[in-house]
């Protein structure tokens, strides 16, 4: 929401952002904002330095022009992340913790801002509201990995969402949340990605990670079979004599699923293929020894892939990404 600010400046005022008592106003492309001064000084020390120091070169320049007599600080960064950036110091009910449902799109410009900013407590924030649809546990990702919660639903609809969570989270060094970035981002097959609008723009080495956890997805892939396909335990099994057919068709419908070239599988959606309702409709199910058998090598698989899946992608353990997670979530 914008109103003019005047014919002759061509700026626009973001009006619910426009206290007239403010001390400073903030320019982010063409739209400026009024606020207190005093109070950002107070958040953020970078913005503490800018406006005791100002600094020509810096990210931020403050400009020696004024509006109606008040100093202008011009940011570079887009009207459109500015805007829910101060809106979240500004208004108190805009972003609240968990379980508030903001928009991602929100979130991840203000975790981008408030880290380039140095305001912490609005990153911890913005950080805690990714924590759920990027985890560090394998049992919460597999429970998140089909599900996209209010706010998040551009996730489903555009792979753009996805290559913008990665960029702002190598930005900001949140480097715990990309495992799970990645592999939720390579459920979207590597045509839709690369002819995502942002693709061209995307980082090489961002790029180059995305290839790697679609390669490694389709070795994943061969993992699960050899999980799901071994012959059965002969001293346990009841049924021998059904039991490896029954194994063998498993081991088809998957193969058919995972050939589906539209379909968007992910190793880890193979949970699903265990499901007792799937396995009836699939027809008689193997015995009950040996169905268990089968359930308990794909969970070991999987979490053979999840421990993996970091080192798959370049980046440090599980424990060296815990460890920074709680440096920067304070504990
Ligand atoms: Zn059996």
């Amino acid at each position: 929401m914008t109103a003019e600010a005047g014919p002759s400046s061509g700026l626009t005022r973001v009006p619910d952002l426009w206290f007239t008592d403010g001390s400073l106003i903030v320019r982010a492309e063409n739209t400026i904002s009024r606020v207190s001064g005093a109070v950002l000084a107070a958040r953020s020390s970078v913005f503490q330095d800018m406006l005791s120091f100002p600094q020509p070169g810096s990210p931020t320049t403050l400009e020696a022009e004024t509006f109606d007599g008040v100093p202008i600080v011009e940011l570079q960064d887009l009207a459109a992340e500015v805007e829910p950036f101060l809106r979240a110091i500004f208004d108190s009910s805009f972003f609240m913790p968990p379980p508030s449902a903001p928009q991602l799109s929100d979130i991840l410009a203000i975790v981008r801002l408030s880290n380039k900013y140095d305001i912490q407590y609005l990153f911890r924030r913005a950080i805690s509201h990714l924590a759920k649809t990027y985890p560090t546990e394998l049992p919460p990702f597999l429970e998140h990995l089909n599900h996209y919660p209010t706010g998040f639903e551009s996730l489903k609809s555009t792979p753009d969402a996805h290559l913008q969570v990665l960029r702002v989270l190598h930005e900001v060094n949140a480097l715990w949340l990309l495992p799970a970035a990645y592999a939720r981002a390579a459920k979207c097959l590597p045509a839709r990605l690369f002819s995502a609008a942002s693709w061209p723009l995307l980082p090489e080495p961002i790029k180059l990670k995305l290839h790697l956890a679609h390669a490694h997805q389709a070795r994943h892939i061969i993992t699960i079979v050899h999980a799901v396909g071994g012959e059965p335990d002969t001293d346990t099994c009841v049924a021998p004599a059904s039991c490896p057919l029954e194994i063998l068709s498993v081991v088809t419908a998957l193969l058919e699923q995972v050939g589906q070239v539209d379909m968007e599988f992910n190793f880890f959606d193979v949970k699903d293929i265990f499901l007792p309702s799937v396995w009836e409709d699939l027809g008689a199910p193997m015995c009950a020894r040996c169905m268990a058998h089968r359930a308990q090598a794909v969970e070991g698989s999987m979490r053979t892939v999840w421990e993996a899946l970091p080192g798959n992608l370049g980046l440090p353990p599980w424990e060296e990404l815990k460890k920074m997670r709680e440096a920067a979530m304070g504990g």
